[in-house]
């Protein structure tokens, strides 16, 4: 459509009126997309299937956006959202849909993916796995921390902004977490210790971040600042460690203790949550928890898997999907604390894991050694950077596991791959955009892929995890 065309359209939709609209699909971030002549009109807090009145709060060139005023039919999918932040807060974008529909959508954000994005046909997507229990699954919590009108809050922020949505209750995340940032918020506001404002850089407290070992109950607490040392820290350490944490587990068979207590330098002007500097106040450098029969050593800074109900099944997947017979070199690129490198290493010849975070490969060496592993080796660096270098030196995997960030794969990683010929590739993706672009290229230089597993990692929010297998040609 052109430019003039476009324009035209976009004056059929008028800012600031009403308009009665038939949703007929979502975005991947759960907002509705409904049409008015043909124009797209994106709307929070509906669903795929609804009626509803909007108001025009934006016109753009391709697109505008509507407020939901009234709902005029709802899905039979919509059930009432169970916190009182939803639609404010961007954590949970699909609150307002049944479980089972969450699950659905899921399967279908991927398939859509592979097939628009990764031009992929034939690959069977399998359902997505999902929870038993969907709530309070999250074992690490990203807290930032405001003043109004001289109040303590933290909560989360709003979608697509930084504004913090002060929330009593998360739902999703564990419940000692909970507890810990209201004795935090109350321990900040009663010594009056400053706030951190990013608009003028200053003030102290940023963020609370806590981290709990899902089967072994210990906790670990960050409070990230802008300076260089908190006044009363030893009264923050009292408090926390004689906070009561009885019922407060999501999981009956282990009780909390406080293991770890940290200050996290951070004085950049920057969305990055920590800064580089941790200053142990309190315990233990590390927290453990297991996942299978083994055990994991984590730092503030190594990336864990968020929700450990599900991570028992994604890894198991993983460990099927490599197919292991006991010969094979194995290369877990992007390896974090070196937990799939573990896992695999049973059933392997050799697992070589890549990681850029230097603590997180710190911590796969020591989880290695304290599991009794002894046919793993961890390399820090970019992997892109890495894997090169032990190509060159004559080092081949024949099965590779990828599990990037969000971003996906470096496309230079990718040939390597294709020069490689690695027989199998695990490709573990938390965004379905990049895992389909990445298995374009794949299939596109000598890879075949056959099926696709997603895992409901994330309950709630739109995002999703997926498995697949590619085989070379
Ligand atoms: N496989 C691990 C970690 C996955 S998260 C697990 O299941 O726990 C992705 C990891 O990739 C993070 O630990 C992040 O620090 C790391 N990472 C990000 N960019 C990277 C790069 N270019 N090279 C290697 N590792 C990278």
């Amino acid at each position: 459509m052109s430019k003039k065309e476009l324009s035209k359209q976009a004056a059929v939709v008028e800012k600031n009126k009403h308009y009665i609209i038939d949703i007929t699909g979502m975005t991947h971030e759960g907002q509705g997309v409904g049409r008015i002549e043909g124009f797209a009109v994106f709307v929070d807090g509906v669903l795929e299937g609804e009626q509803a009145e909007v108001r025009i709060i934006k016109v753009n060139k391709t697109y505008a956006v509507g407020k939901l005023i009234t709902l005029i039919k709802p899905s039979p999918n919509r059930v009432e959202p169970f916190c009182s932040a939803f639609r404010r807060c961007g954590g949970c974008m699909l609150q307002h849909m049944n479980y089972e529909a969450q699950l659905a959508f899921k399967t279908q954000l991927v398939k859509d993916n592979l097939e628009r994005i990764g031009g992929i046909s034939g690959v069977t997507v399998h359902d997505t796995i999902g929870m038993e229990n969907p709530l309070n699954y999250r074992n690490k919590a990203q807290y930032p921390v405001a003043s109004v009108n001289g109040r303590v809050i933290t909560g989360f922020y709003a979608a697509r902004s930084h504004n913090v949505i002060e929330s009593e209750h998360c739902g999703i995340q564990d419940k000692t977490s909970e507890k810990v940032r209201r004795v935090v918020a109350r321990f900040i506001e009663e010594k009056g210790i400053t706030v951190y404002d990013e608009n003028t850089g200053k003030g102290l407290v940023r963020h609370i971040m806590t981290r709990v070992g899902f089967n072994t109950g210990e906790v670990m607490v960050v409070l990230v600042i802008n300076g260089e040392s908190l006044l009363y820290a030893d009264e923050l350490v009292q408090r926390l460690t004689g906070m009561s944490l009885e019922d407060s587990n999501s999981h009956e068979e282990s009780s909390h203790v406080i293991k770890s207590i940290y200050l996290n330098i951070n004085k950049e002007n920057t969305n990055v949550i920590l800064g580089r500097r941790n200053v142990l106040l309190y315990g233990s450098e590390t927290i453990t928890d297991t996942i299978g029969k083994y055990k994991f050593n984590i730092s503030p800074h190594s990336f864990y898997q968020v929700n450990p109900v599900q991570t028992e099944v994604l890894y198991p997947k993983a460990l099927e999907y490599a197919g292991l017979n006991g010969t094979e070199t194995v290369f877990d690129l992007y390896c974090g604390i070196g937990t799939i490198s573990l896992f695999l290493s049973e059933k392997a010849a050799r697992v070589i894991g890549v990681e850029v975070v230097e603590a997180a490969v710190e911590d796969a060496r020591r989880n290695a050694q304290i599991n009794g592993v002894t046919n793993a080796e961890f390399f820090v660096g970019e992997a892109e950077k890495v894997v090169p270098g032990l190509y060159k030196k004559g080092l081949r995997a024949d099965v590779v596991v990828l599990d990037p960030p969000r971003k996906g794969c470096d496309e230079s990683l990718l040939q390597l791959l294709a020069d490689m010929q690695p027989s199998k590739i695990i490709y573990v993706s938390c965004n379905p955009s990049t895992l389909a672009r990445d298995l374009k290229f794949l299939t596109g230089h000598g890879f075949t892929v056959e099926e696709a597993q997603p895992v409901d990692m994330f309950p709630m929010t739109g995002h999703v995890e997926t498995i697949t297998v590619l085989y070379r040609r």
